[in-house]
């Protein structure tokens, strides 16, 4: 049995990527998820263990300390990171293994995984990237300033990844994410 694939999934805030990746999972439930942790307050409705860990910072270098992480970065000042042991463990299995974080840390798993599936997924638009951010309504002014002026130099990253999404229509934009996992795994290298 090869290893699985390991997808990383990024873009920036707004682009839709967490609604992609959940869209994925409840038609493809074998594609292992992996769980960051996070030194970000939950969300009304996000649960412990599910959408994050949510961890304080002391823990959080406490780990990094004990090389726990696949990758980490600091996003809008809190720290996030990706447990190593899930993720190796799972592509050992042949299982494929879905990461949806940051362009820092992406660039940090390619330099680990140059096998890894990068794939970036943009918004229609910036008009409608910022009526996103500011649609969801969990985020105060200031952040969302913060987030949509990090999304126009984030965009520039795409050049880095080995697939462009555009996610113009919720359900399309998924079938793309498929079609590339589908083109991944007839690669001749892997079959
Ligand atoms: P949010 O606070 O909106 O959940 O996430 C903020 C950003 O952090 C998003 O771009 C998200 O993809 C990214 N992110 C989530 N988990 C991780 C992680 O483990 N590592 C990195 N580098 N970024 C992450």
């Amino acid at each position: 049995m090869g290893t699985g694939l390991l997808l990383v999934v990024s873009g920036p805030s707004g682009a839709g990527k967490g609604s992609i990746c959940k869209k994925l999972i409840e038609t493809n439930p074998q594609i292992k998820v992996s769980v960051s942790a996070t030194t970000r307050k939950a969300r009304e409705g996000e649960v412990d263990g599910v959408n994050y860990f949510f961890i304080e910072k002391g823990k959080f270098e406490t780990m990094l300390e004990q090389d726990e992480f696949l990758e980490y970065a600091k996003v809008y000042d809190n720290y996030y990171g990706t447990p190593k042991k899930y993720v190796l463990e799972n592509l050992k299995k042949g299982n494929d293994v879905l990461l949806e974080i940051d362009i820092e840390g992406a660039l940090q798993i390619k330099e680990k995984f140059e096998e890894g599936v990068f794939i970036f997924i943009l918004p229609p638009s910036m008009e409608e990237l910022k009526n996103r951010i500011v649609g969801r309504g969990t985020e105060t002014a200031e952040d969302i300033d913060k987030r949509y002026g990090s999304a126009m130099d984030e965009i520039k990253q795409v050049i880095k990844y080995d697939y462009a999404v555009i996610n113009d229509d919720l359900t399309r934009a998924k079938g793309d994410v498929e079609a590339i996992i589908t083109a991944e795994k007839c690669k001749l290298m892997r079959v």
